[in-house]
């Protein structure tokens, strides 16, 4: 779209290994599993004239021959498609946990019917994680009347990105919905009829989630030589490398499967979040077209949890001074990081979507606001600065 956009009048063709046209997956925990509703349509490709392949499966890239070659859904037809330009955007997968049991995840529109079906009054449902999905679906699930039970390798829920002091703020939230949330559980394998856990425990589930991440979908690039450093390691201009050749492939990636080097934060990163989905696509398509546009966001995420909506902008380092502001015991709370130096780098809200706003304009700005102000609720981000 982005391509058409900027007047691009070439040959286009999508490659998707799932059987759908490409949809939003954030209401896939969301309204989805509550609601059923159908996620929008992210573009008319008829209107677009773009070549659409769905069961079209990526198996590898030849980048000296500038071929991809595929394979159908029921892995019996092998394709070439050669390309003069190339866009990789294979997103992510769900980390698997050991064990013969079946267990499901929340990735595709597929997997979220399915779990829809599922859900039941009574159903006792085990969740291995407790991080963003593992919190949505928990929502839904008990909203459902499930039994739920979340089990968490971490002291508190999101430990290992916020910390214990701001993760255990979340952990009462699953209580009060009636989840079951036990901290400090680790799965050591999916059973038929439930979960075994390390140190010899045992949950009885009728049917098991693993929402414990994901990992970029990058292995059919194995052998392809291109540049693979969690994700595909893309310039800043999110241009993929070959190794000891200096002339770019014309090869791109983009969205959760990329990561790349941010001039605003001073590292390399890779963003699973749909806001770098929506926005990135952008600079590739200017930079395909002979531009040569920066990718640098401030990154920006949100969740639905628990009735709450919680929001996160920026990206904090583990040496950056976490700031209240306000009080936390309160059901609406906001806290910044500030980096050595005093500039703010990252803000996490919980039902305050006006902080998150603004702190993304001061982030961007690499602005030091003054912390006595910042932590002021009554005074607005906007206007923290010294
Ligand atoms: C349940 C759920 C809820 C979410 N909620 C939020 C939210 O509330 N807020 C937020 O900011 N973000 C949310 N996200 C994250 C956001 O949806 C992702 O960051 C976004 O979808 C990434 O887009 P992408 O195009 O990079 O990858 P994807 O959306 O993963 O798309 C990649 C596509 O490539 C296909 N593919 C993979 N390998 C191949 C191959 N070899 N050949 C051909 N095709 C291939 C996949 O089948 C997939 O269709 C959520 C994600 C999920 C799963």
């Amino acid at each position: 779209m982005s391509l058409r956009e900027r007047g691009y009048a070439g040959r286009i063709t999508l490659l998707g290994a799932e059987g759908r046209a490409p949809y939003d997956r954030p209401p896939l925990s969301k309204k989805v599993l509550t609601e059923g509703i159908v996620p929008a349509l992210k573009a008319d490709f008829g209107a677009l004239d773009v070549e659409f392949r769905p069961e079209t499966e990526a198996v590898s890239l030849d980048v000296s021959s500038r071929v991809v070659m595929t394979v159908n859904g029921t892995k019996t037809n092998h394709e070439k498609y050669p390309f003069d330009g190339l866009v990789i955007a294979t997103g992510a997968t769900p980390v698997a946990l050991p064990g013969p049991g079946r267990q499901r995840f929340l990735r595709t529109y597929d997997d979220a019917l399915a779990l829809r079906g599922l859900l039941r009054p009574g159903l006792r449902l085990a969740v291995a994680g407790a991080g963003w999905i593992g919190a949505e679906l928990a929502t839904a699930a008990a909203a459902a009347g499930a039994e739920v039970t979340v089990v968490e390798a971490g002291p508190t829920p999101l430990a290992a990105v916020f910390g214990n002091q701001i993760g255990s703020l979340f952990a009462p939230w699953y209580a009060e919905a009636g989840v079951s949330l036990r901290t400090d559980v680790r799965v050591a394998s999916v059973e038929a009829g439930g979960l075994a856990l390390v140190g010899g425990g045992w949950l009885p589930a009728d049917e098991v989630v693993t929402a414990v991440g994901v990992r970029p979908a990058v292995g059919w690039l194995a052998g392809s030589g291109l540049l693979l450093d969690n994700g595909v390691a893309v310039d800043e201009g999110l241009r993929a490398s070959l190794p000891g050749v200096a002339e770019p492939p014309g090869i791109f990636a983009v969205g959760d499967c990329a990561s790349f080097p941010s001039g605003l934060f001073g590292t390399r990163m890779r963003v699973e979040h749909w806001d770098t989905a929506v926005h990135a696509p952008g600079v590739v398509a200017a930079n395909i077209l002979g531009g040569s546009e920066v990718y640098d966001p401030v990154p920006y995420f949100w969740s639905e949890q628990f009735g709450r909506m919680v929001q996160y902008v920026g990206r904090h380092g583990p040496d950056d001074r976490l700031l209240w502001r306000g009080d936390p015991a309160e059901p609406r709370w906001t806290a910044c990081w500030l980096a050595d130096g005093g500039r703010l780098t990252a803000l996490l809200t919980v039902g305050r979507p006006r902080d998150m706003a603004q702190a993304r304009k001061l982030i961007a700005a690499r602005a030091a606001p003054d912390p006595a102000r910042l932590a002021d609720p009554g005074i607005p981000v906007k206007n923290a600065l010294a």
